[in-house]
């Protein structure tokens, strides 16, 4: 089951509310998912397809719980190609005029007659915004699986019905963005925290769930990966290091001979030669006596500082005597 469905069976297996919610959920479902057509003698009919048998029942639902008006919608059930059913619910022309009107979705018209709009009334309550985002998405929402990422849009046959809910979510702090896609506009929210507050908001807390799950392992994997790297990187610092000391004393006893350093310095250096991947201190912890971190650095610069000056020295001259 994809994530879209199991947050669409987990929204629609919830309580009908307040009868000001209910109003804004079919609201926002209507205008997510219906067909409004304009036949002959500008009677309006509305009907709503869906793939998903949740969807629909909840579709009935709130039909049923909006009054006598949407009580009796005809159902048609339509096989289609590639085996996926779909459903049609319609309602009459009278019942269609009842139902929007009772919704407060139908507004006079210049020049006579009537235009269908958006719900207006329902909105100036947090309950009845909530109702009518879950409305949103179970007409037209998808959101994308957590553990790819956080995503959520909803398609719409038409600009106005898509700035509608853009406005919607604005009003509860959710930032979306508006497209197109294919001749439907498309709104679209992204990011982990306002994906996990609209489904907050609409009351799938079980979806909420696994998606602050998938975000905490997230999270996890990140900050072991980090440390990972960032383990690595030291231990390349250390090699880049102990390899540079082992090229300055190899350029020393080629140049002059280790013998003749002094005593501790000679110790030192041909520890580095037979430990080329011993830390410091543990060099310091075998010099007799033992030396410390520090101490055995300070020491490493000298002998990297002779190198140096036997590198800028003219051929064989660093501490031969001149015949
Ligand atoms: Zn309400």
């Amino acid at each position: 089951m994809s994530f879209t469905s199991q947050v669409k069976s987990e929204l629609a297996a919830l309580k009908t509310q307040a009868r000001c919610c209910v109003t804004a959920e079919l609201g926002g479902f209507i205008m997510g998912a219906s067909v409004i057509t304009l036949s002959g003698q500008r009677q309006l009919s509305l009907s709503i397809r869906t793939q998903s048998a949740a969807v629909l029942r909840r579709a009935l639902t709130l039909f049923k719980a909006s009054g006598p008006a949407a009580a009796r919608p005809r159902l048609l059930l339509r096989e289609r190609l590639a085996g996926r059913r779909e459903y049609l619910l319609a309602l009459s022309h009278q019942d269609t005029h009842r139902l929007l009107r009772d919704q407060g979705m139908l507004r006079p018209q210049e020049g006579g007659g009537e235009r269908f709009a958006a719900p207006r009334r329902v909105m100036r309550r947090n309950c009845c915004r909530r109702a009518y985002l879950r409305g949103s998405f179970l007409a037209c929402g998808y959101i994308a699986d957590p553990r790819r990422r956080y995503h959520v849009e909803w398609v719409f046959q038409d600009r106005a019905r898509a700035m509608r809910l853009k406005r919607v979510l604005g009003q509860v702090g959710l930032a979306a963005t508006l497209g197109e896609r294919r001749g439907s506009s498309l709104l679209t929210l992204k990011g982990g925290d306002q994906v996990s507050e609209l489904l907050k908001l609409m009351g799938a807390s079980l979806a909420v769930l696994s998606l602050e799950n998938c975000r905490a392992e997230k999270s996890l994997r990140e900050r072991a990966n980090r440390a990972v790297n960032c383990d690595q990187a030291n231990l390349g610092r250390q090699l880049s290091a102990a390899q540079r000391q082992i090229a300055a004393i190899e350029a020393l006893s080629r140049g002059q001979g280790l013998s003749t350093l002094p005593p501790r310095l000679e110790a030192l250096a041909r520890l580095r030669l037979s430990q080329p991947d011993a830390r410091l201190q543990d060099l310091g912890q075998q010099l007799d006596p033992p030396l410390g971190k520090s101490g055995v650095a300070h020491q490493m610069r000298r002998l990297l500082a002779l190198s140096e000056q036997l590198e800028a020295a003219p051929e064989g001259r660093a501490g031969d005597t001149p015949d």
